[in-house]
């Protein structure tokens, strides 16, 4: 299948509350022209500088979503563009984000990344360590960034019912922090679900999921 029937398939099955990124990693321009020409204008991208030169070489009214592993001295390469940063987790990653967009005269929207899965390899805030910050004064004091939501990412298993208890955690997060509402501070968006799981992250509330490989095929990393 191509990737605009394997798009318009899943963007079928979608809910209208639920936003799709395309994730585009390792994929050349003209795959993500194929998804553009069927009317996809979010994209999402692991590695800032790839992000930063397909931006640089597309149309202007796509949106770009970093969810990778965010490094605080490359913020600078994508604070004038990027729409969306999923992987935030940390205050210094978060005063970083804040200081770049100073400089740009803008607000950059963020998700707090929470550490879902049983894996070390995989980053992320603890429940509680996202309290801490966004109770801090120092995160009050952050003008030009604002979090409006959670990102999270399963254990990689074909065990479902762990997959369903990590997400069915992240939603309870979600829902208790929510509560909470600063300048800053206003939770919208649940980042859950990838190619093998995006509709059980739907059944446990997910408003945005994040597929790859369903709509581009597999990966190559070579
Ligand atoms: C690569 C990636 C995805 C997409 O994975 P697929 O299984 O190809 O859909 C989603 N989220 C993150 C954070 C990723 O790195």
């Amino acid at each position: 299948m191509s990737i605009k029937q394997n798009l318009n398939n899943i963007k079928s099955q979608l809910p209208e509350h639920v936003t799709l990124v395309a994730v585009s990693k390792t994929k050349p321009v003209s795959d993500l022209m194929q998804a553009y020409e069927v009317g996809q204008r979010i994209f999402g991208e692991n590695k800032i500088q790839e992000m930063a030169n397909k931006w640089e070489t597309m149309p202007k009214d796509i949106q770009w979503h970093m969810i990778g592993h965010v490094q605080r001295n490359k913020v600078k390469y994508m604070a004038d563009f990027v729409d969306l940063i999923h992987g935030v987790d940390s205050l210094k990653l978060l005063k970083e984000i804040n200081k770049e967009a100073i400089k740009h005269n803008r607000v950059i929207n963020c998700l707090l990344q929470i550490k879902i899965a049983k894996e070390d390899s995989k980053f992320g805030l603890s429940a509680e360590e996202a309290k801490t910050v966004i109770s801090s004064d120092e995160f009050s004091e952050l003008k030009n960034i604002k979090v409006i939501g959670l990102m999270g990412m399963a254990t990689f298993t074909d065990n479902m019912q762990q997959v369903e208890n990590e997400f069915k955690f992240l939603k309870h997060t979600f829902d208790d922090l929510k509560s909470k509402r600063l300048d800053n501070f206003n939770l919208e968006t649940l980042s859950i679900g990838m190619s093998g799981d995006y509709p059980l992250a739907i059944d446990c509330g997910s408003t945005m999921v994040r597929i790859g490989s369903s709509i581009f095929g597999s990966r190559n990393y070579n």
